[in-house]
This record gives structure tokens, sequence and C-alpha cells, in this order.
């Protein structure tokens, strides 16, 4: 079900977990202010999950309450993991759901990186 991307952060969300080694994932990238993992349903070859570590519902939430260094630090890891896949050419997409209406399902601020084959037109 999706989720509101501005509501009061919930501690017990499936990533909130992840980050606290509670629940596994594949690790690909982590630093000070960033986890990326892979989807546990890609939607392409590659599909990666980056996430802050900061309790952030979504990029509505990030952008008021992250700090510069934060938000710097998780725009420099989405190009970094990127790079890591070899994604640069030929391309890849990155995707943040934000709220209801985009059909956000986990309440704790993400963006996908989906590459590896060609993608197609993104809006149906
Ligand atoms: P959203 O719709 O919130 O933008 O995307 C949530 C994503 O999280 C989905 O692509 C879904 O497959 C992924 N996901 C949900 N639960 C888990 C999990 O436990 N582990 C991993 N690695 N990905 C998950």
């Amino acid at each position: 079900m999706a989720v509101s991307g501005i509501g009061k952060y919930d501690p017990e969300n499936i990533f909130a977990k992840i980050l606290r080694g509670e629940i596994p994932c594949k690790k690909v990238f982590e630093n000070d202010y960033v986890l990326a993992f892979h989807d546990i349903a890609p939607k392409a070859p590659v599909h990666v999950l980056v996430i802050p570590k900061g309790p952030y519902v979504s990029f509505a939430d990030f952008t008021q309450r992250a700090s510069d260094k934060e938000i710097v630090g998780f725009n420099k890891a989405v190009g970094d993991v990127a790079r890591m896949f070899r994604l640069d050419e030929p391309g890849y997409r990155m995707i943040g759901n934000v709220g209801q209406d985009s059909g956000q399902e986990v309440p704790h601020f993400h963006v996908h990186i989906l590459g590896g084959r060609p993608l197609g037109p993104m809006l149906a």
C-alpha cells in the first residue's frame, strides 16, 4: 500500500530494519551517510536502492530536514553506485517515489537505480 511522503517516520519500516541489520540485504555500497543494496524484486538487470542512513520518509522530507552534508553525500553516492555497475554509458534511470500518488511503498527515502538494458519510455 502506498504511503505518505511527509508523515512521521516509522522506525519499524523495512529499510530501517535493514539499516539496523535486523533484515539481510545484498549490500553494494556503504559510507557514513548512505547504504545501497539490490532490490529484492529487480525490474532490470541492475536494480539497486540507495538510501540515506538518517530517518527520512521521502525526498520531500529529506530535502527539508537533512543537512547539506547528507544531501551532497547522498547524491554523490547515487552517482558512484551507477559507476560501480558501469552504467554511465549506455545510461540508467533514477526513480524516487514520493508519497501516495507515486505509489511509494516503503516509508524510508530511497532512490532506485535501474539499468543494464534499454528501459524504454518512462511515462505510460
Ligand atoms: P517504492 O515503491 O517504495 O519506491 O519501492 C520499494 C522497493 O523496495 C520495491 O522495489 C521493492 O521491491 C523493494 N523492497 C521491498 N522490501 C524489500 C526488502 O526487504 N529488501 C529489499 N532489498 N528490497 C525490498
